[in-house]
């Protein structure tokens, strides 16, 4: 499978029994479906792991959304997570897959309670 953000390749990693991803061996970018992504938050230091490549290169590649998925050729949609609207990831409409751009994925998983502190920092009224 080849990355659509760089010329790597995307190769299969796993984690325990459940959790297989595939990661560009170039620029560390993680293509998933959104069921392992829920996995991979449950298991303890599967970021380590799973979620090797280099941040700052992530960051850069993150700019990159015109992208194709690397399963069916057909282009990604933009999306953020729901709870934490600063990360930015890929999904396919057709496969439900997800591309989450290198250390994407720790800031999915770390990152809840620290904007938990910005928004009190920032002093946002909590609604409803
Ligand atoms: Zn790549
Ligand atoms: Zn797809």
């Amino acid at each position: 499978m080849r990355c659509p953000k760089c010329p790597g390749i995307m190769q299969m990693v796993t984690y325990g029994r459940k959790i297989a991803v595939h990661r560009c061996d170039r620029c560390g970018g993680l293509f998933c479906k959104p069921d392992v992504v829920l996995e991979m938050k449950r298991e303890w230091m599967s970021e380590i792991v799973l979620d090797s490549g280099d941040a700052k290169l992530g960051k850069q590649y993150n700019k990159l959304d015109n992208i194709s998925c690397p399963e069916c050729a057909i282009p990604m949609d933009k999306c953020y997570d729901k709870n934490q609207v600063h990360i930015w990831y890929e999904s396919c409409a057709q496969c439900e897959g997800m591309y989450l751009d290198a250390g994407e994925f720790s800031d999915l998983k770390y990152d809840t309670l620290m904007d938990r502190v910005r928004d009190f920092v920032k002093g946002r009224r909590p609604e409803g």
